[in-house]
């Protein structure tokens, strides 16, 4: 095993590889949220798992993306709740992968605003909050 493996991508390395799976997850954390109680209506077995299916998130890298993003993800809560005391133990690969995700949530909170009334995502241009129904576009500095 001491030879070289030049096709291996190296996940960590690949920041935009990671802030794609990162979007991905955050858009699939969402999607699950919002099937929630389809989920829970649909009676056990197989129709329970055409719900899954259905809105299960698009994933369109190698499953080490992902798993480097949870990992990410771990990490930025613990630098968050200060259970990492020494920041700079931070490898190189990880602060970058940390910035990586954090482009991404941006991202991710532009294209998907909360609701001001319920806190709930919706697409960026809807008319109206898909859980309260109010209306969204008011207080955007049109005319009235
Ligand atoms: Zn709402």
């Amino acid at each position: 095993m001491a030879a070289a493996r030049p096709n291996v991508i190296r996940v960590s390395a690949d920041l935009a590889g990671l802030r794609v799976a990162a979007l991905e997850l955050f858009e699939g954390a969402m999607l699950e949220e919002q099937s929630a109680p389809a989920l829970r209506r649909a009676p056990l077995g197989e129709d329970r798992d055409r719900v899954l299916e259905r809105t299960a998130p698009a994933r369109s890298l190698s499953p080490g993306y992902y798993e480097r993003v949870a990992y990410l993800l771990s990490l930025e809560q613990e630098l968050g709740l200060g259970l990492m005391t020494r920041p700079s133990e931070l490898l190189a690969s990880e602060l970058d992968g940390l910035f990586a995700v954090k482009s991404a949530r941006s991202e991710f909170e532009r294209e998907h605003p909360a609701c001001p009334g319920c806190g709930a995502l919706n697409q960026k241009f809807a008319a109206t909050c898909r859980a309260c129904r109010r209306e969204l576009r008011e207080s955007s500095g049109g005319r009235r």
